[in-house]
């Protein structure tokens, strides 16, 4: 990350906005990470208060070089608010952000931002909506999105698959063809239901000969190291142990709620309870994976709610897949805006309540331990095609 931030300011003249007119120069308001903190996700069709919030307080994304990011508004946007946008030198140690460029943002239109594709690094941008005086919009949105479409593949990606500790009663050796079957039943999933090739690196095998427990959330500043796997490829990582310091059951596995981009960042890395039960390890993984690519769960847990702070987005906003009435959360307590899914073992009560169909979808949010869950609407085949286009890969 602060590598990355480095060299943002090196490339900051090649920032094109298409539309709308440069205020080069101008202060940026100071940047809040406990209010400007918030994650922007590409593509997103749920209901979204969430992000309507964001852009009012300030949320950030990573754009990547040759693609293209729209802004728009189709609700209330009070007449006073512009939209500006600044390049992160660092978001996480709170110094200040560099002013890019500012637009107006007029109920209805929308407002275009790309990278050039010269430009080779990843950029994270902070948006956010600002009145004439400068500061705060706080007369609030409505209907607000992001899209963005770009130029990477949209039809493969790959997996890294790697493997903390030893792994009770599983050989290196063992390992290495258990690895090809998973692999083939999760490529299977995704090119049947997506129509996307996913390719295979490993397994890579760490230098840790104990057991490894990874603990939810992992700390970020002294993660374990990973060795090998190929650059540009999602970052699976098999542990034998996961453990919470919340109560709320077994946690087969944890992701990002969206990943920010295939690199070795361990914030994009998926993480798995290895288990000899094959079917429970692939569906855990490809639905993880499945989040990674921007999917969110076809129903929300309480656990979803919290985390965004956002109670209107109860379904993913695709209409060929089915909502249920569910309640109960998972019991695992994330910081709200840390956006994980954490998948827990067994059936919740409340599932009961959705169709066999609802349940068998790939992103329905709890495992159905008896039900094969491998199914992808084709508004959720589409969103993968897309946001693929947005990673860079
Ligand atoms: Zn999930």
């Amino acid at each position: 990350m602060k590598s990355l931030n480095k060299q943002v300011c090196m490339y900051l003249l090649f920032i094109v906005f298409v539309t709308g007119c440069s205020i080069m120069g101008e202060d940026p308001l100071p940047f809040d990470p406990a209010r400007n903190n918030r994650r922007a996700y590409i593509n997103d069709l749920a209901a979204n208060d969430s992000l309507n919030q964001a852009i009012v307080e300030g949320m950030n994304f990573y754009a990547q070089p040759g693609c293209t990011y729209q802004f728009q508004v189709s609700g209330y946007l009070h007449n006073d608010c512009k939209l500006h946008s600044y390049r992160m030198f660092s978001a996480w140690d709170e110094r200040l952000v560099a002013p890019v460029e500012g637009s107006w943002l007029k109920e209805g239109e929308q407002v275009s931002y790309s990278l050039s594709p010269d430009f080779k690094e990843t950029g994270l941008l902070w948006v956010i909506m600002r009145n004439k005086n400068g500061d705060h919009c706080n007369e609030g949105i409505s209907d607000f999105s992001l899209f963005g479409e770009g130029g990477y593949a949209a039809n493969q990606f790959g997996i890294n698959y790697h493997f903390l500790g030893s792994f009770t009663g599983f050989s290196q050796d063992d390992i290495s063809p258990f690895t090809d079957s998973l692999h083939n039943r999760i490529a299977l999933m995704y090119n049947e239901g997506a129509g996307v090739n996913v390719q295979k690196s490993g397994p890579h095998f760490s230098g840790y000969n104990e057991p490894y427990t990874m603990k939810f959330p992992y700390d970020f500043e002294n993660p374990p190291n990973l060795n090998g796997g190929t650059s540009g490829f999602i970052n699976v990582v098999f542990v034998s142990r996961i453990t919470s310091e919340s109560s709320g059951g077994d946690i087969l596995g944890f992701a990002p709620r969206e990943g920010l981009g295939m690199n070795e960042e361990p914030i994009n890395w998926v993480i798995i309870l290895f288990d000899s039960d094959y079917t429970r390890l692939w569906s855990t993984v490809a639905h993880e994976v499945g989040h990674f690519l921007g999917l969110r769960h076809t129903v929300a847990t309480d656990l979803d709610l919290q985390n965004e702070n956002d109670f209107s987005n109860l379904d993913d906003g695709f209409t060929d897949t089915e909502y249920c009435d569910l309640d109960g959360g998972t019991g695992i307590s994330a910081e709200p805006g840390t956006y994980w899914c954490v998948r827990l073992a067994g059936n919740s009560l409340s599932a009961i309540r959705c169709s066999i169909t609802a349940r068998r979808n790939l992103m329905f949010p709890y495992e159905q331990p008896t039900l094969n869950q491998n199914i992808l609407s084709e508004q959720q085949s589409s969103m993968i095609q897309t946001n693929l286009t947005v990673i860079q890969h």
